[in-house]
């Protein structure tokens, strides 16, 4: 093991010495940003962040490490420079996106973004280490959903959206279609609201990827995404899912305390088959995939009978339409 460097500190006497970018050092009296890299003996800035993720080259890098111009400084210090540097975003002003894009959002997503379920605290490279385990008693918007991360920061919302409609994106959207993304998942594809059809004020759901010009269609409304979500995060457990735990017991918890939590956005017979489908035990089953080959899973619930249950519960007359994105949607 690499021995870990002391500093004396004026303040704190001898300590532990960590490095941190200039612009820390100097501070402001905002918040600047906080990113700190494994095993933590390094932090720089949010402007420090944006510049890191243009360096590709090796040379770049060291270019990058150049600009940020390191100082020592102790872990006390540190500590305390870093709470007072991590960006808390304000939360989403949806009135404000609503004027901007002449929309509105779901009641049901209002509530959420009211009662702080949009919140998955403090983002960045930490964020499943320090953050994560302290959001599992009571669980955020879709935390232990199927593959998503629910975005609560405007800024992101608006930039996706002028990415969607700029005519040199290389997705080549149709301008024709009203798409206003919520959340997304590890892949970069995005989910959406379809406001182009909007019913009653029904708003459906989209999925739309970055890789391939076909959307899907995934539910005609924001609670029935929600639902589809939490059913669907349970057909395949292993490791890599979010609510994993080595003991089946706690993996439950995860899931009832998530339930708990999203009650009062879901319909009482959505509530009821969740109830019935998390108390199950687990159980491995085969799944054969329409174009006939077959894999070996684990879940609570199998693929079939998700498929089943959506078509019974979500029926709307979109659901499940996959369209060209590049098309327009008018026939
Ligand atoms: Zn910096
Ligand atoms: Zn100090």
């Amino acid at each position: 093991m690499e021995e870990v460097q002391s500093v004396y500190c004026n303040q704190h006497g001898q300590q532990d010495l960590k490095l941190i970018c200039s612009h820390l050092l100097a501070g402001r009296n905002e918040p600047i940003g906080f990113y700190e890299c494994e095993p933590e003996d390094m932090a720089w800035c949010n402007e420090c962040e944006k510049a890191l993720s243009k360096t590709r080259t090796d040379d770049e890098q060291d270019q990058w490490s150049q600009d940020c111009d390191y100082k020592i400084v102790c872990a006390v210090c540190w500590g305390s420079i870093k709470e007072s540097n991590q960006i808390i975003k304000n939360p989403m002003n949806l009135t404000e996106l609503e004027q901007k894009y002449t929309i509105q959002y779901p009641e049901v997503y209002r509530q959420l973004a009211e009662n702080n379920m949009l919140d998955w605290g403090v983002s960045g490279s930490n964020w499943y280490h320090d953050t994560f385990p302290k959001l599992k008693a009571n669980p955020p918007l879709l935390l232990f959903g199927y593959d998503i991360e629910i975005w609560n920061d405007q800024e992101l919302v608006e930039t996706s959206i002028d990415e969607m409609s700029d005519e040199e994106d290389y997705r080549n959207i149709h301008p024709d279609y009203q798409f206003i993304p919520f959340a997304q998942n590890g892949a970069g594809d995005l989910y959406a609201f379809q406001f182009d059809l909007q019913n009653n004020g029904e708003v459906p759901v989209v999925f739309i990827p970055h890789d391939d010009e076909e959307a899907e269609i995934l539910a005609g409304n924001f609670q029935d995404f929600i639902f589809r979500q939490l059913l669907e995060s349970v057909t395949e457990i292993d490791e890599d899912s979010m609510f994993y735990e080595e003991e089946e017991e706690n993996l439950k918890q995860n899931l009832f305390n998530q339930l708990k939590t999203h009650e009062p956005y879901l319909t009482a017979k959505q509530i009821e088959i969740l109830n019935t489908i998390y108390q199950r035990d687990l159980f491995e089953y085969t799944y054969k995939v329409p174009n006939g080959s077959s894999f070996e899973t684990e879940g609570l619930v199998t693929f079939d009978e998700v498929e089943e249950i959506i078509n019974q519960q979500l029926s709307f007359e979109h659901l499940n339409r996959r369209f060209n994105y590049t098309e327009s949607p008018k026939p």
